[in-house]
């Protein structure tokens, strides 16, 4: 087994569920202590129960917080950084998908419901990260973006803007804090079938969302959904110290879909 993060510290938001969470087994796995944080306390019990099977050594602080709440936002980097003292990696990755619909039926509330989330929890996760990895002279982080960040997908205004937002900060403060020793990363999944993909499928048809989802992934070069754990190893990397060079940019992590719409 790798020990790329023995000794490392690692932040996550949306750590309950989906890529959060396998991330966050993933990195346990390879030695890391955890902060995790979501908005639901359950499943973040969950969350630890589950790496804790993987990885009984681990130091797992749990902060039940809104992304949205800048205040709270500031509270879970002080919680962690006083527990661990530093902040190795953050997976700023919370998010949700939102009401698909024409942009004209786009309800405002939900426009704003999604970018707030999406878009502003990504900000102040990298407002008040940054302070500490700019002290700190080191540190690695991954926003959560999306294929809807790089590419049209139709139906789904506030999550491409918010996702669209997301690269755009990352390659804003990619380019700020490199001299400091920080490299700042976006992922771009496609369909990953995590709760999230499952609810967005649900809404196309509630009885038949298996048979709608074999259709949906068609198109796609490998004809199948991606898994957790296929996120889980790339933000790994991403948050390693092997990926330390790699700054300021977007990866996709989705059989090859985005090049080929
Ligand atoms: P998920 O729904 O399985 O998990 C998201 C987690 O975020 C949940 O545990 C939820 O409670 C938490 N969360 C939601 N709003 C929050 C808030 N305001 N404050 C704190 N926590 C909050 O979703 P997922 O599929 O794991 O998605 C994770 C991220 O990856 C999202 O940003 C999503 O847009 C992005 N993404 C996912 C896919 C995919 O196919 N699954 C594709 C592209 C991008």
């Amino acid at each position: 087994m790798s020990n790329r993060f023995d000794g490392k510290v690692v932040l996550i938001t949306g750590a309950g569920s989906g890529l959060g969470r396998a991330s966050a087994l993933q990195v346990a796995k390879e030695g890391a202590n955890l902060s995790l944080v979501d908005l639901n306390t359950d499943s973040l019990e969950e969350t630890k129960s589950k790496v804790l099977e993987v990885a009984p050594n681990a130091e797992v602080l749990l902060i039940t917080a809104n992304v949205t709440d800048e205040k709270a936002v500031e509270q879970y980097v002080n919680e962690t950084v006083k527990k661990f003292e530093k902040i190795d990696g953050f997976f700023n990755n919370a998010g949700i998908e939102g009401k698909q619909s024409l942009t004209e039926d786009f309800g405002i509330d939900e426009f704003q419901k999604v970018v707030n989330i999406n878009l502003n929890g990504v900000f102040y996760g990298l407002k008040h990260v940054l302070k500490v990895m700019r002290k700190q002279e080191f540190g690695s982080i991954v926003n959560s973006a999306s294929v809807g960040g790089i590419r049209g997908i139709g139906n789904q205004s506030g999550y491409a803007a918010s996702k669209h937002g997301v690269v755009g900060l990352t390659r804003n403060s990619g380019i700020e804090y490199g001299q400091y020793g920080i490299s700042i990363k976006a992922i771009a999944p496609g369909a990953i079938m995590t709760p999230m993909v499952e609810a967005s499928l649900k809404q196309i048809d509630q009885e038949n969302w298996e048979e709608v989802g074999k259709q949906f992934v068609e198109p796609n070069p490998m004809k199948r959904f991606g898994k957790p754990e296929e996120v889980g190893y790339l933000v790994a990397f991403l948050l390693s110290d092997q990926s330390r060079f790699i700054n300021a940019v977007v990866i996709p992590i989705d059989g090859g879909q985005s090049y080929k719409y």
